[in-house]
């Protein structure tokens, strides 16, 4: 699969991007912990390295995601110089209080009255960021949806006396050179849905998670997976929720299948998966 997505505000957002990332104290890279790798955004590493700034990696969603997993990516983050790394759910206050904490550390110089922290909310689409933000602000300031780069204007708030949130719209690169990762940021919904197929995104997911997790689809939706392949996942699940096409003869509807493979992935019924590995960052091929 090949995916060429790349909104002109993206462009605009890179050079926004740089020009504030000059003017700010901590980075906090918001990644979705069940593929922390694959939704990074190199373009955050590089201009961060430029800019000799700090990173708080925030691994969002720690809810959805295996925990031992979530660990051994904190285990690696933590070890890279100037980062610091958290897992949490964005949505629940006394998580996200972490984040301001575990910046401070990072700019010492910073938290005062006369010079406040100033911390840039950075990370590509649908990772959570603005659920963060209205978490810590507790209040709705920006717009949160589960669709990709609802987030588009840059904006400042004010956290407390000593602290500055800045936000940046969500961000991606031009082109994903790897298919698999444009597979797994479409999984995780970071890529829109008129970019790629559901079906396609669905079967691939299938395929990593029979590899990766067997009995959660045999737990959910009461098929025994043994000999079956992604697409067999997506028949046994149509049969299972009686997915057939209308009068088409009792065919399958694979696509309905489909949606409700990922919106059961996507919203964490199906159980807490991590798609990606320190240790194994490769998923199987498509
Ligand atoms: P943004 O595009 O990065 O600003 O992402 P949003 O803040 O709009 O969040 C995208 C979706 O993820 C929304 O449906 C949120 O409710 C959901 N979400 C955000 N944070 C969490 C979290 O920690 N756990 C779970 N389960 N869902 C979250």
């Amino acid at each position: 699969m090949s995916i060429q997505w790349f909104p002109g505000h993206m462009n605009t957002a890179r050079r926004e991007v740089a020009k504030t990332i000059a003017s700010i104290d901590v980075i906090v890279e918001v990644l979705d912990a069940r593929i922390p790798e694959a939704s990074s955004n190199p373009m955050i590493t590089e201009l961060r390295r430029q800019c000799q700034r700090p990173c708080l990696k925030v691994l969002n969603k720690a809810d959805l995601a295996d925990p031992a997993v979530t660990q051994a990516w904190l285990n690696k983050y933590n070890q890279e110089p100037g980062v610091n790394a958290v897992a949490l759910a964005g949505n629940r206050v006394g998580q996200a209080a972490k984040v301001p904490s575990l910046c401070q550390p990072l700019a010492k110089h910073r938290s005062t009255t006369m010079k406040p922290l100033r911390m840039l909310i950075m990370g590509i689409p649908n990772v959570g960021k603005s659920t963060l933000m209205n978490t810590l602000l507790k209040r709705r300031i920006t717009k949160v949806g589960n669709e990709p780069a609802v987030t588009k204007k840059q904006q400042r708030h004010t956290l407390n006396d000593c602290m500055t949130l800045i936000d940046s719209p969500g961000l991606l690169w031009p082109k994903i050179k790897d298919p698999v990762v444009g597979f797994l940021l479409a999984t995780i919904h970071a890529i829109g849905a008129n970019a790629v197929v559901d079906e396609e995104i669905a079967e691939f997911l299938a395929t990593t998670l029979l590899t990766r997790y067997p009995g959660l689809l045999t737990a959910r939706y009461g098929f025994l997976e043994d000999g079956l392949d992604g697409a067999g996942v997506l028949e046994s699940i149509a049969i299972k929720r009686g997915c057939l096409r209308k009068g088409k003869g009792g065919e399958l509807d694979r696509e309905k299948a489909a949606k409700i493979l990922l919106k059961e992935y996507r919203n964490g019924t199906l159980g807490r998966t991590s798609l990606e590995s320190p240790s194994t960052p490769e998923v199987p091929s498509v």
